[in-house]
């Protein structure tokens, strides 16, 4: 039966176990995450795909089925596993798209490495991830692809497929032309983005960044523009916009652009937050800690994340601030995904550095003044951390949304905490009432953290009760309503002005 939906993902929406010998298919440990949030889409049609990667030694003869069928709470769904080998993964994954698209993306020009990139190879997967999409979608069938790993997809898909309804989302920052066209394959990246029906990025910069390059490079026609919804507007910080493109015409079509932030799943963090063990590891966290505050700093091992420089502001804070000794904790927790990597192996080992450096200067046999946590921890602990840690500090020097910010207010059902937050994170634009601070800036950074460990209790209280209810307001079910809208929308779409 051909499928109504399908989510074209790079990533399998389970994990694969082996029990007694058998593989198993489970729900992904972590609950959080964008993948339970898609496979939630599954419910709404009678039948949906997902198209994915999976490892293959020998591409044309795979140890495993191409496509499997899947049931699950989430409903009725095929999965097809497009076999890669190692090379194509490494060459499509980690060097393409981990080693040129991801620094442009997030605005690092001098660590885009154009030269083992095979362009070849990209544009061969991206093929695969289409026929793959084109085989199962039923006639009229929306098509929705993720991520800038698959930029390609939506031009193939077109080609292959003129009559589905093809929606991209973006879920990293879309950059400024003159730093997207430092790519040389950008007019095809384009043009296949244009081919979509729908162009989804989380905050209007991203997309007023997206019409930029593309009327650099082709004869867009006439874009529609509308205000931003004020809860997203700003005044005066980085990535906060007035008016955004709503559409813009390319070869006779109108193409929507939309834009909805990425959001966590309330309810569930609000279970999670109230249930007895939550709470037990909370108080147990709280004794152990005594009279010390509880600084959290939690992110991938990624220059992105600017993990280096928030040490470094930690390291003049107990400098400028002795009467800080023993009585402030960071907890900075960096996890390492992209291992093998030269990129991240080195920014790891810088952490470590700085790490041990300032607990080799500043930390006593009683008093360890940083602990680094390079393993992932489990979401239902880090709700513990969230509840008490007295500080979030989330400093990325560029990040698409960052989901640890609102994780951290939505965890904090006392209504205390204070969340300091660096205005390059898309979720910037939505949590005014942060204390927001520019990671490029030693001394905003510093006052920052100053201001947020002296901060009156009142004022913590007004400045937690306004970003709780914001981060409620547009969680991943209100994203969720916002992408679903544009495919079963048929709504003529506004002409321009
Ligand atoms: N996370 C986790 N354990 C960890 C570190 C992170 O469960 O030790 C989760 C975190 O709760 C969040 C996600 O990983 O849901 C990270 O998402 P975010 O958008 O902040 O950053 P990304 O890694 O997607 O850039």
């Amino acid at each position: 039966m051909a499928s109504d939906l399908v989510i074209v993902y790079h990533r399998q929406p389970y994990e694969e176990v082996e029990e007694n010998g058998k593989i198993v298919f489970k729900e992904n440990k972590s609950p959080n995450g964008i993948v339970p949030t898609l496979k939630g889409f599954f419910g709404r049609v009678d039948k949906g795909a997902w198209v994915a990667w999976k490892l293959a030694e020998d591409a044309a003869n795979p140890d495993f089925q191409r496509v499997i069928e899947i049931e699950d709470s989430y409903g009725k769904y095929s999965v097809t596993r497009l076999p890669l080998t190692p090379d194509q993964v490494s060459s499509f994954y980690h060097i393409t798209s981990k080693e040129a698209f991801w620094p442009i993306l997030h605005s690092f020009k001098e660590r885009y490495n154009y030269d083992p990139v095979d362009w070849p190879t990209f544009r061969e997967v991206n093929w695969a991830f289409a026929e793959a999409a084109a085989a199962e979608a039923a006639p009229g069938a929306a098509v929705w692809v993720h991520d800038y790993n698959l930029w390609l997809v939506p031009g193939y898909l077109r080609t292959l497929r003129p009559d589905v309804k093809i929606s991209f989302f973006h879920h990293t920052p879309f950059p400024a032309a003159d730093m997207f066209n430092v790519l040389p394959w950008r007019r095809e990246i384009v043009e296949s983005l244009l081919a979509c029906d729908v162009i989804g990025f989380h905050i209007p910069r991203y997309a007023v960044n997206f019409v930029h390059v593309a009327q650099s490079l082709l004869e867009v026609g006439s874009v529609v523009r509308k205000d931003v919804n004020p809860d997203f507007i700003w005044e005066g910080t980085a990535l906060s916009d007035r008016r955004v493109p709503e559409s813009v015409l390319y070869q006779g079509r109108r193409i929507r652009i939309s834009c909805a932030p990425v959001g966590i799943d309330w309810d569930f963090i609000q279970d999670l937050a109230a249930s007895e063990p939550t709470r037990e590891d909370a108080s147990a966290i709280r004794s152990e800690l005594g009279d010390c505050k509880l600084i959290l700093s939690v992110g991938r091992t990624d220059y992105t994340k600017g993990g280096v420089q928030q040490l470094e502001s930690y390291e003049r804070l107990l400098q400028t601030h002795p009467e800080l000794h023993g009585k402030v904790r960071l907890m900075h927790v960096s996890v390492g995904a992209n291992r093998n990597m030269a990129a991240y192996e080195e920014i790891q080992s810088e952490i470590e550095q700085m790490a041990g450096r300032i607990n080799g200067t500043f930390g006593s046999f009683e008093w360890q003044p940083v602990a680094l946590i390079s393993s992932a921890v489990p979401f239902k602990d880090l709700i513990a951390y969230y509840q008490t840690a007295d500080i979030c500090w989330i400093t990325p020097l560029a990040d698409g949304m960052n989901l640890v910010c609102k994780e951290y207010a939505a965890a904090r059902t006392d209504g205390d905490g204070v969340l300091v937050l660096s205005e390059f994170a898309g979720a910037a634009v939505e949590l005014s009432s942060a204390v927001i601070t520019n990671p490029f800036s030693h001394r905003s950074m510093d006052m920052a953290i100053e201001q947020a460990l002296a901060m009156p209790e009142e004022e913590r209280r007004q400045r937690m009760a306004m970003m709780r209810e914001t981060v409620k307001r547009y969680g991943i079910k209100a994203w969720a309503e916002d992408q679903m809208s544009y495919f079963t929308d048929d709504e003529t779409l506004p002409a321009a002005q």
